[in-house]
Formats: C-alpha cells, structure tokens, sequence
C-alpha cells in the first residue's frame, strides 16, 4: 500500500516534525515523576497526572517538573548523528552512521548519569566501549523498550527524503533501524518494536488514519513482516507472545477506558509490555495530544517511556501547534529541541535530488 501523502507543504512538515521531537519530550516529562509506580501510588502520590510535577521516582530523583530523562536524551543524541551523517556526505554508508550515533550515545550516558538510562543501554554501551567496537552484537540479550523509545525520528528521516525527493543512495529505512537498535539491544523484539515505531511515525506525518481498520490491519501485516525479517537476530526464550500477536488486541480495545488498556497490554519495561500500550492509546487519541500522553503518564510501570512513545506518534500527527502552550512554556530545552527538528529537515533538503 503506498503512502498517501498529504503532508506535502514545507510548514507542515516543520510542524510535524517539530511536534515528533516535542511530543517525546512532553511524554517524557508527564511521565518522569512516575516512572516504577503502580497506579495505585500514583493515584496516592500525584492523584491523576494532568501536567509537569517534580519527580517522585527512583528512576528520576532529583528532577524538576518540566525535564525529562533517557528517552528523550537519545532521541536528541539520535537527531544529532543523523544530522551530523548527512553534513558529512557519509550518508549511505551504514556504519558511519552507526559510530556517529554510538559516539553520540555515548556522550549522552556520561553528561546525564542520573536521567534513568535503561540497564540493557548502559551495559550495551559499555562493553562495546570497552571493547572498542560499537558494532559487537554479543552484549545484553533482553526485550527492553529503549529502541523503540528513540526510533520515530529515524521513520521520519526516511520519509523526509521521500517527501523532499532526495537522493539517500543505497540506504534502506530497515536496515538503519535494526543497525541502530543493535547498538544497544540484541534482541529481535526491541528491534521489531523500533521498527514499527519508525514506520508508524512516518504514517501520521503522511496523515494516516489509524482509527480505520484497514489501516491498523497494515501495521498488523508490517508487524509480522518486520517479525520475519529479523529472524536471525536473537531473544530470550521466556514463552512471551511475538509483538504482532499484542498487537492483535489493539482494535477491541479502543473503545475501552485508558486503565482496562494498560491492564490487558500491561505496562513494564519489555517493549512487547509498553510499546503495544503506547500504540494503543496514540490510536485511541490520534487527534488530542493532551488525553494520548496523560494516559501514558497514567498508566503506571514505564510511566516516561510509555508517554514518551505515544507523544512522538501524535505528536507527529497533530504538529507542535498541537501541543498544549503551557508544556511548551514549561519544557526543559524547549527552544533548542525546535531548532534540532528544523535542523534536521533542512538538513535533508540540503541534500541533492534524486531521480
Ligand atoms: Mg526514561
């Protein structure tokens, strides 16, 4: 099926852009005070999240109302290499972007020790930091959600050469996705959760309607593609469902109340626990940013990374003047995460046409 495109005016794809980069900061710091809560303690610590707090999470200690954690900081870090990629020409080559992004990375563990940064990221980038190859697949094998965290930019780059008609050489959305969630996770299900992460950012820059079930049926088949694809890559054998199989729950679900969702799809820190969940509630509210990432916030568990996923995908579809004003006012490095999406954009419209 081809995507639609209807998003084909600069300002617009600006806007969404911007509101990708926005909508995962925004989640992030909806639900960085709760992250590792039940809903019962954040129902008795917070009453319902309905804006910034300070946090109350282990994870988290010490930050104030308005920042955000890992998810964002590596999305930043993400953004950052993809940028530096295309200025350098080395775009096409997989492996220069990869050291861009690990050095990134990098950088981002030591300048913010205490943002959260996920077990399976911290040990991934050590020892191959040690062992002086970013590329060693060897290191944590565990299903954690930190690619799909940071992976909707990577969908949108892709599409933003589609849209701008730009020359992206031998380069394949696919492969940039599986080569960048390896930087970190070497387990097939983080991998497939990025991909669809990826591609789904891209089907609401295109405008997509989710809510039809034509077109959830699309990301049901692009589960099990992605799911296929990635078959050498390996996981821990623990008896969880594939992604797709979660997935499949989605549709019945959307009528249901934010709680019932988070009870059938769960909330932890597996991507196939928290991506699904945030899926579900960026489709249940793909027009109202506001009730998508309070939802997350609320949810329990991965409060941060959760909200952080659904408000890159509606994010993206409602554009950063979808936003509410007083999160953007109130945002940790508001202006400069702006200034990162228009770099990035202009970045790729930089680059010469293609065919
Ligand atoms: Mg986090």
């Amino acid at each position: 099926m081809a995507k639609n495109a209807e998003k084909d005016n600069l300002v617009g794809i600006r806007d969404s852009v911007r509101g990708c980069l926005v909508g995962i900061a925004v989640g992030d710091a909806l639900g960085m005070p709760s992250e590792g809560m039940t809903r019962q303690d954040i129902l008795k610590n917070f009453g319902r999240i309905i804006g910034f707090c300070d946090s109350q999470s282990r994870f988290s200690r010490g930050l104030a109302k308005g920042q955000w954690t890992d998810d964002t900081k590596l999305t930043i870090a993400t953004v950052g290499g993809l940028i530096e990629s295309v200025k350098s020409n080395a775009f096409g080559n997989l492996y220069v972007v990869g050291l861009a992004m690990f050095v990134n990375y990098i950088q981002a563990l030591e300048e913010h020790q205490k943002r959260g940064f996920g077990k399976t990221t911290r040990e991934s980038l050590t020892a191959r930091m040690e062992g002086n190859n970013p590329f060693d697949g060897r290191f944590p094998t565990r299903p954690g959600n930190g690619c799909a965290m940071k992976s909707a930019i990577l969908g949108i780059f892709s599409d933003l050469g589609a849209l701008f008609n730009k020359d992206f050489g031998e380069y394949d959305e696919e492969e940039l996705v599986i080569m960048v969630s390896m930087l970190t996770h070497n387990d097939s299900r983080s991998v497939v959760g990025a991909m669809l992460q990826a591609h789904i950012a891209g089907l609401f820059l295109f405008g997509w309607d989710l809510r039809n079930e034509d077109n959830f049926s699309w990301i049901y088949e692009q589960a099990k593609y992605y799911e296929d694809l990635v078959i050498k890559i390996p996981y821990v054998k623990d008896g969880t469902p594939k992604i797709s199989e979660i997935l499949a729950k989605i549709p019945p679900l959307l009528g249901a109340t934010d709680e019932l969702i988070a009870d059938v799809l769960k909330t932890g820190g597996a991507v196939y626990e928290s991506f699904p969940t945030a899926l579900a509630y960026a489709i249940k509210y793909q027009d109202d940013f506001r009730s998508a990432v309070l939802a997350g916030a609320n949810a329990g568990g991965d409060t941060d990374t959760i909200a952080a996923m659904t408000g890159a995908l509606v994010g993206t579809r409602v554009g950063l003047s979808g936003i509410p004003d007083e999160w953007k006012r109130e945002l940790e490095d508001y202006e400069n995460i702006v200034s990162l999406a228009d770099k990035l954009v202009d970045a790729v419209r930089d680059l010469p046409d293609g065919e």
